[in-house]
This record gives C-alpha cells, sequence and structure tokens, in this order.
C-alpha cells in the first residue's frame, strides 16, 4: 500500500481505538465491497466487537454514552476511508438516538442492551412508492391483529434500505393504525425474526455500492409495545431527533470521504516532490494551488457549519431552545444542502487539479473517481429539490430573519 493510500489514525478523542480499528478493517475492505457492491459484513462485525453499534447508547444500558460531537469524530473519520461503510454507521446511530429519546420504558429496555452488546444493528424503513423520501406522510397503514389482542399487523414495500439484507431490526413508518389520513404517521420497530422479508430487484448503483442499500417487502406482526413515540406523532420524532441526526451524520460522512480525497491528493504531491528533491514544478503551479485552496476552504465552510449545528441541536437537547423553530430547522436543512453539495464540489476540484492520471483513473491511490460517484448520491439521498421547497416555506415564517 502506497503512502498516499495508507489510513491514517483518526483525531483522538475517547473513541479513537476502536475507530482507528474499524477504519483499518474498511480500508481493507473498500475496493472489494464496492466492485462487487457487496455490504461490508466484515466493518458491521468490527463495529460490533469494539462496541461502537452502541456509541449512543447511555452508559446504564451498557452503551458508550458517546455525545453527538463524538458520533460526528466517528463518522467523519469513517467516511474518509469509505462512504458507503460511515452512512452504515451514522443511519444505525440516527436509529438508536430516536430509540433513546422516544421508545417507552418496555421497549427501551429490551432494546437498548442488546445494541450495546452490539447484538442489534438497525436498518430504516421511511421511504415508500408513491410518496418517495416525503418523510411525514405514509402509504402502508398498520392494522390490529385479528384474533391477537394488542398486536399490530404489517405489509410494507420499502424500495431503499441500507444493509436491509443484515440488519437485526428495522424502525418503519406508516400509517399509524385506523387513521384516516396520510400525515399521521407511526414509527415501529420490528425484530427481524418478527418479519417475513422478501428482497426484489437487484443493487447495481453508480456509487454507495457497498451501502447495499436494497429493495424489500416486510410483513409480520409485533407488539404493540414496539411504537417508537406516540402513535400518528412520527413528525416529532423527525423534528426533534431523526432529522437533525440524519442530516448531521450524513454531512460527517460526507466531509469526511472529501476531506479524505483531499488528504490523499496533498500526500500525493508532497512525496512526488520530495522524490524530486523539491523540484516538482507542479507544486508552483498557481492553478493547481487555487484548486487546492478551493477545495480546503469548501471543506472547512461545511466543518464550520456542520460543528455550529451540532451545538445549537446539543443545546435544544439539553433544554436551552426549540429545535422546531423556523431558524433552527432551516440551519439543519442549510448543512445538508450545503455539506451534499460541496463536498462533492471539492473533489470535482480536485480531479481537476490532479488531471487524468490520478483523479480519473479507477486504480489511483488518491481514490477520487470512487469519492465523486460515492458523492455524487448526497443530494439525491432525501432531494435537495425537496428541502429547498421546505425551506421556503420556513424562510417566510421567519420574516425578521433570525440566526440559530
Ligand atoms: C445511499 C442511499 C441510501 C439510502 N438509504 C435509505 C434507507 O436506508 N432507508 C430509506 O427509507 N431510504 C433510504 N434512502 C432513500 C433516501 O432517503 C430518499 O428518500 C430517496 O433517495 C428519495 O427518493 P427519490 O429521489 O426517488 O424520491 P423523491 O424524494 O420523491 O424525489 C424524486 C425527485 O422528485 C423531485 N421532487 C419530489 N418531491 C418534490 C418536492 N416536494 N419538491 C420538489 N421536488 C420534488 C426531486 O427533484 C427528486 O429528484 C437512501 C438513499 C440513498 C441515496
Amino acid at each position: 500500500m502506497s503512502e498516499s493510500a495508507r489510513p491514517r489514525p483518526a483525531a483522538g478523542g475517547r473513541f479513537a481505538r476502536q475507530t482507528d480499528q474499524a477504519r483499518a478493517v474498511a480500508e481493507k475492505y473498500a475496493q472489494q465491497t464496492d466492485a462487487a457492491a457487496e455490504f461490508p459484513v466484515a466493518v458491521l462485525d468490527e463495529l460490533r466487537a469494539g462496541g461502537l453499534l452502541g456509541l449512543m447508547v447511555p452508559t446504564e444500558y451498557g452503551g458508550l454514552g458517546g455525545t453527538l460531537d463524538e458520533l460526528l469524530d466517528v463518522s467523519i473519520a469513517l467516511g474518509r476511508t469509505d462512504l458507503s461503510a460511515a452512512l452504515i454507521f451514522a443511519m444505525h446511530c440516527q436509529q438508536v438516538a430516536c430509540v433513546v429519546t422516544h421508545a417507552a420504558p418496555p421497549l427501551a429496555e429490551e432494546l437498548l442492551p442488546q445494541i450495546a452488546a452490539g447484538r442489534m444493528y438497525l436498518a430504516s424503513v421511511t421511504t415508500e412508492p408513491g410518496k418517495g423520501g416525503h418523510l411525514l406522510t405514509a402509504g402502508a397503514q398498520l392494522s390490529a391483529e385479528e384474533g391477537r389482542s394488542g398486536h399490530l399487523e404489517l405489509d410494507r414495500f420499502a424500495p431503499i434500505v441500507t444493509g436491509g439484507a443484515y440488519a437485526d431490526g428495522f424502525l418503519i413508518s406508516m400509517r399509524a393504525p385506523e387513521a384516516p389520513s396520510a400525515d399521521a404517521v407511526s414509527l415501529v420497530f420490528a425484530r427481524r425474526d418478527q418479519l417475513e422479508i422478501t428482497a426484489s430487484g437487484e443493487w447495481d448503483p453508480l456509487g454507495m455500492r457497498a451501502s447495499h442499500s436494497v429493495a424489500l417487502r416486510l410483513t409480520g406482526s409485533i407488539p404493540g409495545h414496539q411504537v417508537v413515540g406516540e402513535h400518528g406523532e412520527f413528525r416529532a420524532v423527525v423534528l426533534q431527533t431523526l432529522g437533525p441526526l440524519a442530516h448531521l451524520g450524513w454531512s460527517a460522512c460526507w466531509l469526511g470521504t472529501a476531506a479524505g480525497a483531499l488528504s490523499r491528493v496533498l500526500r500525493m504531491l508532497r512525496e512526488s516532490a520530495r522524490g524530486k528533491d523539491g523540484k516538482d514544478g507542479r507544486l508552483e503551479s498557481e492553478l493547481l494551488l487555487s484548486r487546492l485552496s478551493r477545495a480546503r476552504q469548501r471543506l472547512d465552510t461545511v466543518h464550520a457549519l456542520l460543528r455550529h449545528t451540532a451545538a445549537v441541536v446539543t443545546a435544544a437537547a439539553e433544554g436551552g431552545t426549540d429545535v422546531s423553530l423556523p431558524r433552527n430547522q432551516l440551519l439543519i436543512n442549510s448543512l445538508k444542502l450545503t455539506a451534499s453539495e460541496e463536498c462533492h464540489r471539492a473533489v470535482e476540484d480536485l480531479i481537476d487539479a490532479v488531471g487524468l492520471r490520478h483523479g480519473y483513473l479507477r486504480n489511483s491511490p488518491t481514490r477520487l473517481e470512487k469519492a465523486l460517484r460515492d458523492l455524487r448520491s448526497a443530494p439525491l439521498n432525501y432531494s435537495n429539490d425537496r428541502l429547498h421547497q421546505a425551506d421556503g416555506v420556513l424562510a417566510l415564517l421567519d420574516a425578521g430573519v433570525s440566526f440559530a
């Protein structure tokens, strides 16, 4: 492995050892799982064994009791190596945060120790045919199971479920039982062994290939207490927890991937200059320097916005402010919009900076080609068009233009 391709240690912190181990496994398998569009089973095994699946589980349940900033640190570090592995981890942690914050005691007490012990990898089911990514409506409805008091039946088609073939459990959004309209949405937990799972179609995308985000049909019956939050009140879970953590977690993963790409390019350029006694003419090119500068500027902008948004969301969780205020939701959406565009553009800058051989060929140690393919999914993963439309409405609600 060349110097520029070798993973560097994570940025320190309480979970640096576990993170470095997971990164090393991700590094080992990234090329193979990308080529074959395979889920990185070995990375998941390492996340289980190292305790990182329980990062967001409070210590009283046996978890690591990580903070939001620690979740972002681990996501950035994994993203530097492989965006699919990072997204698998960050999305699981979003699901865990929903359980921690919104599940009533019987479900929380059942689930959280299993997550902490690495036995419960959670997948997310919100997208649905007909409504696409729209979170606050649902087509398929939960119904009371005949002859089994307190049980709910579900029959749900899920067109895209990251890690769905390997998950131990699912958080699934569905129309609340007996709700007359599509906007009364419930979130329920279902264990894999409570469901019949039928996979359909083939997973063969441009990028994010190792996320193995397959289409599944889920049918089965669950006890009534497996609802997360109140029936019909998924909106509260989205506003308070799922939305903020999704945008923060995804953005951290994207930032990590763009930062990893920049780092590999910079190391390659420095090594190449060293090999020529520091006389590599490319490093004097004004065009190259300004492209490197622009890429770095984009990443510093995303990083500042990421940490500021995390501070606002943390303050809200501690009771300092209401996260659902328009100015807070606008900030959270702005992070997703900015990160999804700027991280992708930074990699494009780098491709222009280093040219065809190290920017476009698949076997270059810079791995820019893979970073570009993976990051192209960012504006699509909850469509930016959809977010801009929501932000237009939120902007009208904040005529004074206050800032979070
Ligand atoms: C790598 C990856 C992993 C994913 N993993 C999961 C997962 O585990 N679980 C899950 O449930 N989902 C997952 N998703 C799906 C994701 O969260 C989005 O819901 C999904 O990508 C949106 O699907 P869509 O673009 O087909 O639909 P839509 O969101 O409906 O968008 C389709 C297009 O229509 C336009 N559009 C639609 N509605 C509007 C509107 N109101 N205003 C303006 N324009 C609009 C947009 O231009 C958009 O490009 C994943 C997506 C990706 C890329």
